[in-house]
C-alpha cells in the first residue's frame, strides 16, 4: 500500500513538473521572440523586420513595448553624421560634406507612389517606409501619393536661391534638409493656406498628422520661423527613426524645437 502512494504521489509530481518545464519553455520562446522583434524594430538601421510583420501587429507590440520602457526615448541619436538617419539640419547647421550620397539609394516610383518626376533617388530603408505608409494610404483614398521633390543636390538649392526665394521660403545651398535624401514634398502647393484649403490636400494632410509617425515620418516644419527657421509645409516630410517620430507626434514637438532643447542641456 505504501508503495503504491509512493507511485501514484512520483507520477503526480512528475506530470507537474513535465507540466512546468512546458510552461517554462513557452515563456522563454515567448520573451527571445518578444526581444528580437523590439531589439530588431527599435535599434537597427536594418528596418525590415518590422515590415515582416503585419503593420497593425508589429506597431501594437512596439506602442506597448515604448509604453512599458523606462527609456521611453533614447535621445543620444546622431544628429551630426550627414548619413544618419537623425541627422539635423537647418538655416545655421549644414552638412559636412557638401556633396554627401549614401549608398542605398533607390527609385521611389510604385504602384502606391508616383514620383512626377520619374527618376527621383530615396534611402532604402526611408523608401521600404514610404511604400508601406503609401499602400495604407491607397487602402484609404484609392489614390497614390505624390511625390513633387525629395533629393535636391547643392547645385540644385543653388539655383532655386539664384531665384530670390528668401530664407523663410527656401533654404540656403549646403542647408536643405532635402540634401538628406530622407525628404519628399508630397502634392504640389506652393503655400500652407493653399495647401489647407484644397479638401483633398486637407483630408490627405490630417491622415498624414494622425498616422505618419507610425511609418516614422515626421513633418519638420509646422510652428513657424520662430521655432522651425521656416514657413509652414504640410507637404514636408522628412523619415525619422521610430522612437523620434513617436516622441515627437506624442509631444507635439518639432524635430528643430526638440533640437534646440537638446543642445541647451548638452
Ligand atoms: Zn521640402
Amino acid at each position: 500500500m505504501k508503495n503504491f502512494l509512493k507511485i501514484k504521489l512520483f507520477k503526480h509530481t512528475s506530470r507537474v513538473r513535465v507540466y512546468f518545464y512546458m510552461i517554462s519553455a513557452f515563456i522563454i520562446v515567448l520573451l527571445l521572440y518578444f526581444i528580437f522583434v523590439v531589439h530588431y524594430s527599435r535599434n537597427f538601421i536594418n528596418t525590415k523586420i518590422y515590415y515582416y510583420y503585419p503593420d497593425h501587429y508589429s506597431s501594437w507590440i512596439i506602442q506597448w513595448w515604448t509604453l512599458l520602457s523606462d527609456d521611453k526615448f533614447d535621445n543620444n541619436y546622431d544628429f551630426d553624421t550627414d548619413s544618419s538617419f537623425t541627422k539635423f539640419v537647418n538655416n545655421k547647421v549644414g552638412f559636412n560634406k557638401i556633396d554627401y550620397i549614401p549608398d542605398d539609394l533607390e527609385k521611389i516610383e510604385s504602384d502606391y507612389v508616383l514620383d512626377i518626376r520619374w527618376d527621383s533617388l530615396y534611402r532604402k530603408d526611408a523608401n521600404l517606409a514610404l511604400q508601406n505608409m503609401a499602400k495604407d494610404f491607397y487602402l484609404i483614398f484609392k489614390k497614390k501619393m505624390v511625390v513633387v521633390s525629395a533629393f535636391r543636390s547643392y547645385e540644385y538649392q543653388v539655383w532655386i536661391k539664384s531665384r530670390w526665394c528668401s530664407d523663410l521660403f527656401c533654404a540656403k545651398p549646403w542647408f536643405s534638409e532635402h540634401q538628406t535624401w530622407l525628404v519628399l514634398d508630397l502634392w504640389e502647393a506652393s503655400t500652407e493656406k493653399e495647401f489647407l484649403s484644397n479638401k483633398m490636400l486637407n483630408a490627405y494632410y490630417s491622415w498624414m498628422q494622425d498616422n505618419a509617425y507610425k511609418y516614422w515620418f515626421h513633418n519638420t516644419y509646422q510652428k513657424w520661423p520662430d521655432v522651425d527657421w521656416y514657413v509652414v509645409e504640410p507637404w514636408h516630410w522628412r523619415y525619422l527613426w521610430i522612437d523620434f517620430a513617436t516622441y515627437l507626434y506624442e509631444n507635439k514637438l518639432t524635430i528643430s524645437e526638440f533640437y534646440q532643447k537638446y543642445t541647451e542641456n548638452k
